[in-house]
């Protein structure tokens, strides 16, 4: 079968309840424009009626002008920024989607990845359903539609049942924010309170941090929360829940200053380091993390292994992540124009370097001939992940095994593909210890799939 993956990493982000609600929006976007640079998008509520802007590329492209954001006057707001695939970028698929029905109005984004998409599609169109965009958002819009169940929320909480796979949903209507997430809560979403009591559901906390809001508590898988006047409630669509986080979004994906289920990424990652150093030592003169992602996995691969923390690469800051680049020779310019070695640093030197991940290998390749070119005498690589073997069907851009260098390669040959003079990753046991979480489910909550294969829930459309 065919597969398509639209929807990708992303981030929602969302506020009920202050004035000037866009430009609270437009802050807390900002602060989770990592997580996806391909389209932005506000919708905000005033006055009964849902208005909307969005476009392709960074918040800043679509919100240029100060009357982007004054012509979006509203007391509630949902925004989405979209990490899409190569095929999917396209003005139609950008979030979020504002229905107009004869009786009522309804804006949607979804951060995640449905695996039963085309099944549900098939049926729905099947049933006479058109639909405009490739977005799994689309599909849970018209299963609410059909759903002949007496309130909103009955509607959505039985199409919630319908739809498989990975996704945190928000819903604005002009008197309701509504917050959903799957049964495994593959990717975060929190719940968050200003000082004037306005509510927020943001996808990580550094947005609550940015916009002045406090953690009231993370929304926990199978649950709805409700906002509205009467201030918000908590219910679940379903019992039949198993906690399975995206072992991703501690790897790579989230930012620093996030907590993601009460735990820190940067201590998640420093953990992680000083458990590489542990387990897979170096004979270096310097520690040096690829920047941005790798950097707090280095300061404790340096801290536990007492060799010394260098400034060894240096990042252009104002280019996009390279991953979102969708054809392989993009990519490589991508990183070509994104990292430099730091001669000065390396020149003469053993270097241990750190990095959070090895995906298609292309990134650490071109760093090591970096190194070398700077006068590194020795390169050694240690990855503060195991190796990635397994594809993704919860939402990050990498589903087809090929693409993976560790899929078909041991790790002696990922080390003569890249041209390290040695290469270690970290073991599963590892990096579950690192990362702390304690919930009584397999792998402790994580999801571990990318590099055992073992996928939390049925894959549907993709088995
Ligand atoms: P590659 O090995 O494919 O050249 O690149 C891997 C690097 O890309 C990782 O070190 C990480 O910093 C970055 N990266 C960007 N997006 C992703 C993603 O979605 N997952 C992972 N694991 N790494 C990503
Ligand atoms: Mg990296």
């Amino acid at each position: 079968m065919e597969v398509k993956r639209f929807g990708g990493g992303c981030s929602v982000f969302g506020v009920w309840g202050i004035s000037d609600a866009a430009r609270l929006c437009y802050f807390g976007l900002h602060s989770l424009q990592h997580r996806g640079q391909d389209g932005a998008g506000i919708v905000v509520s005033h006055k009964g009626k849902l208005k909307g802007r969005n476009g392709l590329g960074l918040l800043t492209d679509v919100f240029k002008d100060e009357g982007h954001i004054n012509g979006l006057k509203g007391e509630a707001a949902i925004g989405h920024v979209r990490y899409g695939t190569a095929e999917s970028n396209e003005m139609k698929n950008i979030q979020p989607f504002l229905f107009e029905f004869h009786d009522e109005e309804m804006a949607l984004a979804h951060n995640g990845n449905l695996t039963n998409a085309t099944t549900l599609r098939k049926e729905l169109e099947d049933e006479g359903a058109i639909f405009s965009s490739h977005s799994d958002a689309e599909i849970l819009m018209h299963l609410i539609r059909r759903s002949e169940k007496e309130t909103l929320i009955e509607r959505i909480k039985e199409s919630l049942n319908k739809v498989k796979g990975a996704f945190s949903y928000l819903i604005l209507t002009p008197t309701e924010m509504i917050g959903a997430l799957d049964p495994n809560s593959f990717r975060p979403l929190s719940l968050g309170q200003l000082s004037n009591g306005a509510y927020m559901l943001v996808s990580e906390t550094c947005a609550l941090d940015v916009t002045g809001a406090k953690l009231i508590r993370s929304v926990e898988p199978g649950e709805i929360i409700i906002i509205n006047k009467d201030g918000y409630q908590i219910e679940t669509y379903t019992k039949d829940t198993m906690i399975s986080i995206d072992s991703m979004e501690y790897i790579y994906f989230a930012r620093p200053d996030s907590d993601i289920a009460g735990v820190n990424v940067h201590t998640a990652r420093k953990n992680m380091g000083r458990t590489l150093a542990a387990e897979a030592p170096a004979s270096a003169d310097v520690v040096v993390g690829v920047p941005n992602s790798s950097l707090s996995a280095a300061s404790g691969y340096a801290e536990k292994s007492g060799i010394p923390y260098e400034m060894g690469l240096v990042k252009n800051q104002y280019i996009a992540r390279t991953f979102i680049r969708p054809t392989q020779e993009l990519r490589e310019l991508g990183v070509r124009m994104k990292l430099s070695a730091v001669s000065g640093v390396v020149k003469g030197k053993k270097v241990v370097i750190v990095d959070d991940s090895i995906v298609r290998g292309t990134t650490s390749k071109h760093i090591i001939q970096l190194l070398r070119e700077a006068g590194a005498v020795e390169v050694h690589v240690r990855v503060a992940s195991p190796p990635f073997r397994y594809p993704s069907f919860y939402g990050i851009d990498v589903e087809d095994r090929k693409e993976l260098i560790a899929a078909a390669h041991s790790v002696e040959e990922i080390r003569e593909i890249i041209g390290a003079d040695s290469l270690e990753f970290l073991s599963v046991t590892g990096m579950i210890d690192s990362i702390g979480l304690t919930f009584d489910s397999p792998y402790n909550g994580l999801c571990m799939a990318y590099f055992t294969g073992e996928y939390p829930t049925p894959l549907y459309d993709y088995e």
